[in-house]
């Protein structure tokens, strides 16, 4: 029987329209902006000017600090400037503008021959430091930085490695496609990250509908690998989340408030995996990433290999350009994407989709009082009450809101699609964290 976990979840339609096409280079654009903070903590510190020349893969923004990342140039060419430009999020933040001249990568990146030799040839510490020099972040959505996820706190033993490929967001096929067009790399990049934690045990989840992404994952762990395992899993949202996805593979329950590593588990998304591989047997920092450039209305949908800093409107040009009727342009899937401002936001480390979705599917329905229902409450995956977390963010009762677990929510959106009267049950649960997390950290 498929694994999965227990409490709620909800079956979306899965829309998954470019899991056949292949992954494939976008070409350079005529200028990229590159965020300096495009992962959880301080944001890089910048280390070039207006006016400087770089290349491909150069260092142009220092970790600021342990919870912090790298960031290198995605393009060669010269620095326009260094100023507050508006993300993804529609925050405005320090980016490096660069006009893109030629194809010119630093000279330390290179493919190198039988990258599983690094395997015995690098050290658990040499694997870390070239994994934190490339400023590889988890790419699942979460951009924390993965050196800092792979040095556990002291006193905690991680046990099994679990590696992402769920990819419970319908529309997205990003990962199914580095599984199925990257197997082997995946599986030592796996090998790697094992190495780096200290464990002997790792399991690839996979939703059962990529087929082919199963096969080909169990075709590379059958040639190359001990110790892990791919494990198919039931269709079901969110089923890649972090908790979702650790209860699934291993029946082990992450305690409210607590890290996975608290039950001896640390989970990775395929393309982190990906990126890690990349830095350890090329030195590639974090430049490029695979999108999936998707929605109905497009004339072609695809996966695209981006550089970071890439302008959304490119990677929607690639897929046959904006369609008049368009009414939102999402960063990331439907269920927990945020819609964009403009188009001319651009790729970051964290980018895994842009879903363009035409008017009529983008008009909300106005929402009714609520009638008691409990689906919310249902398909909860953490055991919450979205409605009563809703009332009490409506009524900003911030210590209320804590002591029913709102900082547990993961933002799945379950509730909300669930929802018969379409009360806007995250966006106001949403802004209730955000208060309560400023509540707890004004008290440390
Ligand atoms: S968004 Fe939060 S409250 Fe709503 S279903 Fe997901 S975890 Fe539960
Ligand atoms: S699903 Fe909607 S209507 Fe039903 S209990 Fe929850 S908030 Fe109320």
């Amino acid at each position: 029987m498929l694994k999965t976990f227990t409490l709620g979840g909800i079956h979306p339609p899965r829309e998954k329209l470019s899991s056949g096409s292949a992954i494939t280079p976008l070409p350079l654009p005529e200028r990229v902006s590159i965020p300096l903070s495009q992962h959880i903590g301080a944001p890089a510190l910048p280390l070039v000017k207006k006016g400087d020349r770089v290349k491909v893969g150069q260092l142009i923004g220092e970790a600021a600090g342990f919870i912090s990342a790298n960031v290198h140039s995605s393009v060669s060419g010269v620095v326009l400037n260094v100023e507050e430009a508006v993300d993804a999020s529609g925050y405005a933040r320090l980016a490096v503008v660069i006009r893109v001249e030629g194809d010119e990568w630093d000279d330390r990146v290179k493919q190198r021959e039988s990258p599983d030799r690094y395997l015995s040839a690098y050290s658990r510490e040499e694997m870390l430091s070239a994994i934190q020099a490339a400023g590889v972040v988890g790419m699942g959505g979460a951009t924390f930085p993965t050196r800092v996820k792979l040095t556990p706190p002291t006193g905690s033993r991680p046990e099994i490695l679990i590696v992402n490929g769920a990819e419970c967001e319908p529309f997205l096929t990003a990962d199914h496609r580095l599984m199925v067009e990257r197997g082997r790399e995946l599986l030592i990049g796996t090998r790697f990250l094992m190495k780096a934690l200290g464990v002997e045990q790792a399991i690839i989840g996979i939703e059962n509908n990529k087929p082919d992404a199963i096969a080909k994952m169990r075709e590379a762990v059958a040639k190359h690998a001990l110790g892990i395992k791919v494990c198919p899993l039931k269709v079901k949202y969110p089923q890649g989340g972090e908790k979702q996805l650790i209860e699934a593979t291993t029946g082990r329950h992450v305690p409210s408030g607590a890290l996975p590593i608290s039950v001896g588990v640390v989970v990775h998304n395929v393309g982190t995996v990906y990126a890690a591989y990349e830095a350890i047997t090329m030195h590639k920092p974090l430049v490029e990433r695979v999108v999936t450039v998707t929605g109905k209305s497009l004339a072609r949908p695809g996966n695209y290999l981006c550089r970071v800093g890439t302008p959304v409107a490119c990677l929607i040009e690639a897929a046959g350009g904006l369609p008049g009727d368009t009414g939102k342009v999402i960063n990331g899937g439907p269920m927990m994407g945020k819609a964009l401002a403009s188009t001319d936001a651009v790729v970051t480390k964290g980018t895994s989709g842009v879903l363009v979705i035409p008017v009529g599917e983008a008009l909300r329905k106005p929402y009714r009082d609520c009638i008691r229902c409990t689906r919310c409450v249902q398909v909860c995956p953490m055991g919450l009450e979205p409605y009563l977390l809703m009332t009490l963010g409506e009524y900003q009762r911030t210590g209320e809101l804590e002591r029913e677990r709102v900082m547990d929510c993961i933002e799945c959106g379950a509730c909300s699609f669930a929802c018969p009267a379409y009360r806007p049950l995250l966006d106001v649960i949403r802004l209730g964290k955000s208060r309560v997390g400023q509540m707890i950290k004004s008290r440390k």
